[in-house]
This record gives structure tokens, sequence and C-alpha cells, in this order.
């Protein structure tokens, strides 16, 4: 009986790494997707469009990376941990996404100055994290006709405060309560792994993650991470 427990935990596991696989991988194919199709675009300069295809190959690296990340998940390898600039990342981040947002007529209004903040993590890790909830909270704004996403990125003593707020669909009690467990989705093609990989890490970082929700007014989800400097 102990072993048959054993086993079935295992393939278990196996089964959660396989769809968390397919979910990270997915963000970078739609970013790949949303750039793909403004290239081919008659209208657009030279420019512009080694500009997004520059962003198309360092998606592809990225997706690579995180492939090669899961499969040495056998013979489990702690990830690199670095000195992460967070302002750059966001940034980056937003600039990922924004494609995404155009294409979903929702607007990101972003209110970043530029200040120092350097957290230390893993940069997949952190930029995964980041996409999921800009994301989840494009998603949320897919349904509403004036759909918008603030974020914005505070420096306090001991932490960083990262706000993303939108007034999206918003959550009724029960749901808040169910996120961030797995494979709790409301969305048809949704995973429900999104938050639980994110809350997991923020955990590990020893960070925090707040929600305030209301339906039909929208989500605010703020995010601390400890602060190296
Ligand atoms: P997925 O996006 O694949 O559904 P996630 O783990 O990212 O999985 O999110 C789980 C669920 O949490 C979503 O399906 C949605 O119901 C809810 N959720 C997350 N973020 C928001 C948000 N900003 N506004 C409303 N609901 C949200
Ligand atoms: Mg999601």
């Amino acid at each position: 009986l102990y072993l048959r427990y054993l086993q079935s935990e295992k393939v278990e596991t196996i089964g959660h790494v396989a769809a968390s696989l397919a979910h990270e991988v997915r963000n970078p194919l739609t970013a790949v997707m949303g750039f793909l199709k403004l290239i081919r675009n008659d209208s657009i300069s030279i420019e512009k469009s080694r500009y997004y295809i520059d962003i198309c190959i360092e998606e592809i690296k990225r997706t690579e990376v995180i492939l090669s990340e899961y499969l040495s998940i056998a013979k489990p390898n702690n990830p690199i941990y670095e000195q992460i600039d967070l302002v750059q990342q966001l940034n980056s981040v937003i600039d990922i996404m924004t494609p995404y947002a155009n294409m979903n007529n929702v607007a990101l209004e972003t209110h970043i100055k530029e200040q120092e903040i350097t957290i230390s993590a893993n940069l997949n890790e952190i930029k995964q994290l980041l996409i999921n909830f800009i994301k989840n909270a494009i998603e949320a704004c897919l349904s509403v006709s004036d759909g918008k996403v603030n974020i914005r990125i505070e420096h306090g003593s001991l932490y960083s405060k990262i706000t993303i707020r939108d007034n999206g669909v918003g959550m009724s009690n029960e749901q808040l309560e169910r996120l961030g467990t797995i494979y709790f989705s409301t969305k048809n093609n949704g995973t429900g792994l999104g938050l639980t990989f994110s809350y997991q890490l923020i955990r590990s970082m020893n960070g925090t993650v707040s929600v305030r929700s209301e339906p039909r007014k929208g989500t605010e989800f703020i995010i601390s991470l400890p602060i190296t400097k």
C-alpha cells in the first residue's frame, strides 16, 4: 500500500510538471504570435519589424530555457539565483505583454519611475511571475468595454511593492478563497497553474501577495518581495 502511494504520488507530480510546462511555454508563444501578426502588417516599418523580431527571438530563447529547466526536473538542481534589476525586468515584461493588451483593446497604464530596486531571484522565474499577473489582469478585462490595467512599483525600506490593478470582471469571495490552488480556473482554456506557480515562488522568496477584488469592479494584486538594495 505504501509503495503504491509513493508511485501514484510520483505520477501525479509528473502530471503537474507536464501541465505547468505546457502553461509556461504557452505564454511566450502567445507573445511571439502577437508580434508575428504585427510584422505581417504591410504598413509596418523595417525598424519596427526588426525590433519585433528581436523580441520574438528573445522569447523563443526563453522558451528553450524553460524547456531545459523542466527537463532537468528529474534530477533537481537548484535554479540559479542572481541580483536582478526588478524595474528593468518589469519594463521588459510590459513590452512583451503590450501587443497582447493591444490585441484585446485593453490599455496598459504604467507608472514606473527610474529607480534602483534589486532583488535576489531567478531571472526566468521572476519574468514568468510578472507575466502571469499581468496576463490575468488583461484577460479579466476581455468582457469589459473600457478595460484598463494599471501597473506600478514602489521601493519600500525592506520590500519592493508591485501593484497590478484592473477594472475587469473581479472575483467573488468563493473565487478569492480558491485563488492559488492548483487547477483553479474560470477560463475556457485556462490551466489554473499560473497563480499556483506564482504563489509558490513568492513564498519561496519570502515575499507576500495580497489581493482585493470586487465582482464587476476589478481586482488589485500587491506583490511584495524582499529587496537586497
Ligand atoms: P488561468 O489564468 O489559466 O485561469 P491562473 O492560475 O492564472 O489560471 O488564474 C486562476 C484563476 O484566478 C483565473 O481563472 C481567474 O478566475 C482568477 N483570476 C486571476 N487573476 C484575476 C484577475 N486579475 N481578475 C479576475 N480573476 C482573476
Ligand atoms: Mg493565468
